[in-house]
């Protein structure tokens, strides 16, 4: 365990099952099943149809950089700055935009082709926090 003190996620009613799903290092999302729409973050209600049922299902963990912010100066502890987070469009529904972290020293270009990696935080307390990362895809 890291002794960095650091602001970390908090699972509600929602999203609780998406977190552990990130822990187990599986890439899923929320599918009305209804009408099909994906969504995210997780929610009890589809925006597409009003439906209350959904299904987790599988996502390729792969999308599209449409922009990226540089941090100049960190203001929570824990963070090291400069630092970059990168948001993706991802390939099952271009209208969710995912952030992330990514680990590299330049920033990434709009358009350049990514997919997610798992990020696990060490905390100082509790388990380990993973995060939603990205990288330049393989292909
Ligand atoms: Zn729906």
């Amino acid at each position: 365990m890291s002794d960095v003190e650091r602001l970390i996620p908090y699972p509600d009613r929602d999203s609780v099952l998406w977190w552990a799903a990130l822990a187990r290092h599986e890439f899923v999302q929320q599918r009305c099943d209804d009408c099909g729409t994906w969504r995210w973050p997780p929610r009890a209600m589809c925006s597409g149809c009003g439906s209350f049922t959904w299904t987790w299902q599988p996502a390729a963990g792969r999308g599209t950089v449409i922009s990226c912010i540089r941090t100049h100066h960190a203001f929570l502890p824990g963070f090291e700055a400069p630092y970059f987070t990168v948001f993706v469009s991802i390939d099952e529904q271009a209208d969710i935009v995912m952030p992330g972290t990514w680990h590299h020293a330049d920033p990434p270009q709009v358009g350049l082709r990514v997919q997610v990696f798992f990020d696990d935080i060490d905390v100082r307390e509790g388990a380990p926090v993973t995060l939603v990362g990205w990288q330049p895809a393989d292909d």
